[in-house]
């Protein structure tokens, strides 16, 4: 069984985001960009069950400009067996990503095809989504533990009453959950092995795609400031402060 995994190069979890000063959005120039947290944690799940005998081939995809290569061959060291950038220099949204992907469902018939259940840049959490509904698939959101038994994949997904477990048909897509996996560190040996894996450039044109973006982005503001706090001089300030000042938020 072939695993399509989707990753995406966001702005790194570690960095503060900065907001351009016309409001137009982030600023990313020269900041640090990783693979998306909950991406990582997909392709860790695609590469135990190729460990595990289940999975015949894990192919990485990432849908974005040429720097989306780094991003592809951190999944090759991680163990993807190869990758495939969509390259494209277009404002990407959800919708167009998850055209973009069905289209490699197609080309690739995977049974499985793994994504994060969100991006940590735009929060969507509507690719994996929106893709099991163009391609007619089965889908589990926010997994938190996979396998497969026979031709059908079981999923747990942690809801709000507890744990809820599902019984999909294969193909199906499925987006990962923070508890699913802790993903692996790349290991140097594997990093040098990864720039010899195959990875190939395609472009939305070629998937005949039209990834026009469909929603504006009106304007980004920084979150508003909070006060500075303030010091008490005794217990009785303290409960006088709290009594007829502070607010429950
Ligand atoms: P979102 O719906 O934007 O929150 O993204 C959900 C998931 O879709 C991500 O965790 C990725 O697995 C996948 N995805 C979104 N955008 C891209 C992209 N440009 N390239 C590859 N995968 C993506």
């Amino acid at each position: 069984m072939k695993v399509v995994v989707a990753v995406k190069r966001v702005l790194d979890y570690n960095v503060k985001p900065r907001v351009r000063s016309d409001g137009s959005g982030l600023d990313l120039a020269n900041a640090k960009m990783s693979m998306n947290p909950f991406d990582e944690i997909a392709m860790e799940e695609a590469v135990r069950l190729k460990e595990a005998g289940i999975a015949t081939e894990v192919i990485a995809v990432s849908c974005g400009t040429t720097q989306s290569q780094e991003t592809l061959r951190t999944a090759l060291a991680m163990g993807a067996d190869r990758a495939i950038l969509v390259e494209t220099s277009a404002e990407l949204q959800p919708l167009a990503v998850a055209k973009l992907l069905k289209a490699i469902v197609d080309r690739e018939a995977p049974g499985l095809i793994l994504l994060g259940k969100q991006a940590i840049d735009d929060d969507a959490n509507q690719t994996g989504q929106m893709l099991a509904a163009l391609a007619g698939l089965p889908q589990a959101t926010f997994a938190s533990k996979v396998s497969v038994e026979g031709d059908r994949l079981i999923v747990a997904r942690e809801v709000d009453g507890g744990e809820e477990t599902l019984s999909l048909p294969m193909p199906a897509v499925v987006t990962s959950d923070l508890r699913l996996n802790e993903p692996r560190y790349v290991s140097l040996p594997n990093i040098m092995k990864a720039k010899k894996k195959p990875m190939e450039t395609i472009t939305p044109d070629m998937l005949g795609v039209d990834v026009a973006p469909r929603l504006q982005t009106l304007h980004v503001e920084e979150p508003a400031t909070r006060k500075a706090g303030i010091k008490v001089p005794d217990v009785a300030a303290l409960l006088s402060a709290l009594r007829d000042e502070a607010k429950v938020l």
